[in-house]
């Protein structure tokens, strides 16, 4: 693949993951417990949205992840290149999801 554009899909990456720790890390800031006397609905929806919240931490962290790996296949010079097939990924595909791992077929075929 063309340096020029792994130096676009590496500066996509990086700023893929900084978006994502900082939505964690806003994530992770503790719930306003406040110190009213919540109702046991409130405290119920309270830990509804924690639940979610922690849901939602789960999925970013495997995105980051995800994000991660591409970057150190790209230091390894491996980026772009499906892990199932071993062709390489359609730029077109890599703008829409630069930390895929599997070509466009690839990604049909195991749906
Ligand atoms: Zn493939």
């Amino acid at each position: 693949m063309d340096i020029k554009l792994i130096t676009s899909f590496k500066n996509k990456l990086v700023s893929i993951k900084n978006a994502i720790t900082q939505q964690i890390t806003k994530l992770r800031k503790p719930v306003d417990m406040g110190d009213d006397i919540d109702s046991f609905e409130e405290e119920a929806d309270e830990a509804t949205e924690m639940a979610a919240q922690a849901g939602m931490v789960e999925t970013l962290k495997r995105r980051v992840h995800r994000v991660d790996d591409a970057l150190t296949k790209m230091d390894q010079g491996k980026y772009g290149v499906c892990e199932k097939c071993g062709k390489e990924i359609e730029v077109a595909l890599l703008n829409v999801d630069p930390e895929s791992r599997y070509c466009r077929g690839c990604k049909v075929s195991s749906r």
